[in-house]
């Protein structure tokens, strides 16, 4: 049904029928978000009210609120370890779901250097499925005629293991990609993919991508919307145009398929899509060959209404390189998840993305809210536990920390996000996403605290001890400038003894040294994603650091207090400490990494 023609709801005119009940659910939902809650929360205690871990804490059947607020501690990934590792080895009792455990989710936050593994049972794919069913809905009340077109997304699957239990082990996303909810999902006319389910599904990242992006050259004149879950992929997807565009044209010119695609059933569907168009092929040679890429986007896909990437968090680094492909195109960052529950969406897609607020959808979970203090160093276990906030009683501009109890059997499980209220969609509140704790450094899906960034440093000193240098001091920036980002880090250096100093062969070994003891994410990314850049050490002049700390008590720092900041972007310090670079090094080698996990 057209535009013109739209049913009215509380949210605006709702495109046609499904979109309208889409609408309603969501001005339902979040017009009874206490209510929701608390039935929410009634149902996760009552079902799992025989699990050895809620038996452990006498709620005695209790699904109330206040009980459950009085009994049930606020614990951390940490704390769950040991009946998370029970399950992964293969114990099928209730211990915190009465509902078997279909699948282990494995995060980007890491325990120990490995991906932490969400226990997640088979409904929940559903409750994804709601969710996602919600956004062309809510994006078609703000794009008119999406349903005259194509999305071109850069979906992918990545490895899956299985736990010694025999449970599989992937990410979220590739559980509900390999999903029959994804796999046969009805058609709908607001939401049709260029890319075949057997592009996204090819485990091969490279044949992947070709096809997908072959797929999307093909169809370029219906492409409406070009996406990828973050903006790291989005970009990686230009950088791969800019790699393989010769040999992209000439399959189109010629309508026969690169020969390094090689999955069956992929080479099957490529040859029903692939005919010759030497027209096509022509005027996309001509644009890929151009020097300047500037608004490259626009140029190859000239109907894209805008780019649905997640800009919001880390990803905020990349919108300035996003504009800059794209010439300005809007940024929609559609909604908020995560691998232990998919959160809410943002009502306002076409906002800026620094207006970007997320509603959390009180029927996903039991939420609950830490407040959180910037200025204060946190919550420690000596402390008496602060109060959980309820999710109707946030109050604007105030910061809190995201506690969940799930389905699946989190129970007021931390996840890590630090949310700012920026105001209410009835009585649900909507979120700022502020930033994930403890994150430092962060290219794609990586996310390297400064712990972990201190043992790579300590790593890659042995390298330096036979030549009795040290390191002084350090810091680290995330360089996006480059497709893919990479990780630098500047040390400033002590060579005790200058005819031994390290060699430029030692100093990138040391860059090596450092990835290896990054987490298993950061490998990843490294080694079958290519989403990461070789790691760079940038050596700096003697005293740079101490120039740091003049810039920093110029501008207000205390002297007694100073502390070298473990990363930076400010661009005067940035400047500064490239303005002493002596020398560069970069890893020469990829790091290890298997699908396998060391635990
Ligand atoms: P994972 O468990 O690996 O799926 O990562 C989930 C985390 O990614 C969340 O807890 C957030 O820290 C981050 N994240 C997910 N969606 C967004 C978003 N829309 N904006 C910013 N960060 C996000």
């Amino acid at each position: 049904m057209a535009v013109g023609s739209a049913i009215s709801s509380p949210l605006g005119p709702a495109a046609c029928d499904k979109d309208a009940k889409a609408l309603q659910f969501i001005e339902e939902t979040t017009r009874n978000a206490d209510l929701v809650q608390e039935r929410v929360l009634a149902e996760i205690l009552a079902r799992n009210a025989n699990t050895e871990y809620l038996k452990r804490f006498n709620l005695n059947g209790a699904t109330d609120r206040d009980t459950f607020k009085s009994k049930l501690p606020m614990i951390t990934y940490e704390d769950l370890q040991p009946e998370i590792q029970r399950i992964a080895n293969g114990d099928r009792s209730p211990i915190l779901s009465t509902h078997p455990i279909s699948e282990f989710l494995t995060s980007s936050g890491t325990s120990a250097g490995e991906r932490k593994l969400m226990p997640t049972i088979q409904e929940e794919l559903d409750r994804r499925q709601l969710l996602y069913s919600l956004l062309m809905p809510v994006m078609n009340l703000y794009v008119p005629g999406l349903d005259k077109g194509k999305g071109l997304y850069f979906l992918f699957v990545k490895s899956e293991t299985k736990t010694p239990g025999g449970l599989l082990a992937r990410p979220v996303l590739t559980s509900y990609y390999k999903s029959e909810h994804f796999k046969t999902r009805p058609y709908d006319p607001y939401n049709v993919y260029t890319s075949p389910n057997e592009a996204i599904l090819c485990p091969d990242s490279f044949q992947s991508m070709y096809t997908q992006m072959l797929c999307g050259l093909i169809q370029r004149h219906q492409v409406l919307r070009l996406g990828a879950v973050f903006a790291s992929g989005l970009l990686r997807a230009i950088r791969f145009l800019q790699l393989n565009w010769t040999q992209l044209v000439h399959d189109l010119k010629t309508g026969t398929l690169n020969p390094k695609i090689t999955d069956p059933a992929l080479k099957e569907t490529m040859t029903r899509i692939l005919k010759p168009d030497p027209e096509m092929s022509n005027s996309i040679s001509k644009e890929c060959s151009k020097e300047n890429w500037e608004g490259i986007l626009t140029r190859i896909w000239p109907n894209t209404k805008y780019l649905d990437v997640i800009v919001t968090g880390a990803m905020a680094q990349y919108i300035p390189t996003l504009d800059y492909y794209s010439g300005g195109l809007p940024l929609a960052c559609t909604m908020y998840a995560s691998s232990e529950c998919y959160f809410g969406l943002n009502l306002n897609p076409m906002c800026k993305p620094s207006e970007v607020s997320y509603t959390i959808m009180p029927n996903m979970a039991y939420f609950e809210f830490l407040p959180h203090d910037p200025n204060s160093a946190g919550w420690t276990t000596r402390d008496s536990p602060p109060k959980l906030v309820d999710l109707v009683d946030l109050e604007v501009g105030k910061e809190y920390e995201l506690v969940i109890s799930t389905y699946a059997g989190l129970c007021r499980y931390r996840v890590g996000d630090i949310l700012r209220v920026t105001g209410f969609h009835n009585s649900a509140p909507q979120f700022h996403f502020v930033r994930r704790k403890n994150v430092l450094l962060s290219i794609d899906s990586d996310k390297t605290d400064e712990a972990e960034l201190q043992k790579a440093v300590e790593n890659a000193l042995q390298l330096l001890k036979e030549f009795n240098t040290s390191v002084v001091e350090y810091t680290s920036y995330a360089d996006t400038k480059t497709i893919p980002g990479h990780y630098v880090i500047y040390w400033e250096l002590l060579v005790k003894d200058s005819a031994n100093s390290p060699s430029e062969e030692v100093l990138s070994q040391c860059c090596l040294a450092m990835e290896e003891s990054l987490n298993s994410v950061y490998r990843q990314g490294r080694v079958a994603d290519n989403s990461i850049g070789p790691l760079e050490i940038r050596v700096v002049k003697n005293g740079t650091f101490e120039e740091l700390m003049d810039y920093a008590i110029s501008r207000g720092a205390s002297i007694n207090q100073y502390k070298v900041p473990r990363c930076v972007n400010f661009t005067p310090i940035m400047e500064l400490l490239d303005s002493r670079v002596v020398s560069t090094h970069f890893s020469p080698a990829l790091p290890h990494w298997t699908p396998e996990r060391k635990r």
